[in-house]
């Protein structure tokens, strides 16, 4: 039988990659069960080089998630372009997308998060529209081969770098099993000045993807959350939040006050450190809602 969260949140927080405090020698299965041990729910499995995991390796991830209440979700590699310039490259990425959802579902994730890439000598116009027939072509693989999960390319950090808040929306309109990996602390980077740092500013994030996605998308969120460091060209390299600008407290005040479900994967450098200090600020600021609202 599996074990439930007694936390009882609409959000459910975790780490990507494997936690540091997991046994040296557990590998996934080892993280999954930190991941329970620290009162987490949700663990991304950090393929990020490469796909080489065995059937029945993923076979035990899977059990090991289930008997625990881990929810699985996989980050798939960083090369990666559906905007790549030559199709051998494409096809090369291609690959290695298709690899990861393949290894993934057999180990239970239901998400495959990708970074889709960067403009390169393309217009953004140009390199979305590229980019959407080459969605096509894994949305349509996928299907015929009966892999059930949900793809969610990234909202990225740096200005040259395919992935902005509303190219992902309009990339998920089109695909029932495409939705957003919204990384906020990307979307504070990339404007490099400081802003997207505020309630407001996450409020109206929010109310964009409900505009455009509906309760599909808020309803099963899939976040990456960090402190940020950056340049005015964008992302520098991922912090921990108590080092950083990033206004973490309005940022999950947000999350309650809009009722989203779904999952915070922290990738802050201090772990899983970061993602209980993610789940214990949201769960404040869940209570005060719901003693908001006089239940
Ligand atoms: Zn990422």
């Amino acid at each position: 039988m599996s074990k439930s969260t007694h936390l009882d949140l609409p959000l459910r927080f975790g780490t990507v990659g494997t936690p540091k405090s997991a046994p040296a020698n557990g590998g996934s299965i080892g993280g999954v069960q930190r991941i329970r041990e620290l009162n987490l729910s949700a663990l991304e499995l950090g393929w990020v080089q490469s796909v080489r995991v065995s059937d029945d390796t993923c076979a035990k991830i899977k059990a090991a998630a289930l008997e625990n209440d881990v929810a699985i979700s996989v980050h798939a590699p960083y090369f990666i372009n559906l905007n790549a310039e030559t199709e051998e490259m494409w096809l090369a990425g291609r690959e290695r997308l298709l690899a990861a959802a393949r290894a993934g579902y057999k180990a239970g994730a239901t998400d495959i998060i990708f970074h889709p890439g960067a403009y390169m000598k393309k217009t953004p116009a140009e390199a979305y529209q590229i980019g959407l027939g080459r969605l096509a072509e894994v949305v349509t693989i996928l299907k015929s081969e009966g892999t059930a999960v949900t793809l969610r390319p990234e909202t990225m950090g740096k200005s040259a770098q395919l992935g902005t808040l509303t190219e992902i929306i309009a990339w998920s309109r089109e695909f029932d099993n495409v939705l957003p990996c919204v990384d906020f602390a990307h979307l504070h980077a990339r404007p490099g000045d400081g802003s997207f740092n505020t309630y407001d500013e996450f409020a109206r994030a929010l109310h964009q993807i409900g505009e455009g996605l509906g309760d599909r998308a808020l309803q099963h969120m899939h976040i990456h959350f960090s402190g940020i460091a950056y340049t005015a060209k964008g992302e520098k390299n991922h912090l921990n939040l108590d080092e950083s600008d990033i206004n973490y407290k309005a940022f999950f005040k947000v999350l309650a006050d809009f009722g989203v479900r779904g999952r915070v994967l922290g990738e802050t450098p201090n772990m899983e450190e970061g993602a209980v200090l993610m789940q214990n600020t949201f769960q404040r600021a869940h209570a005060k809602v719901r003693v908001g609202r006089g239940r």
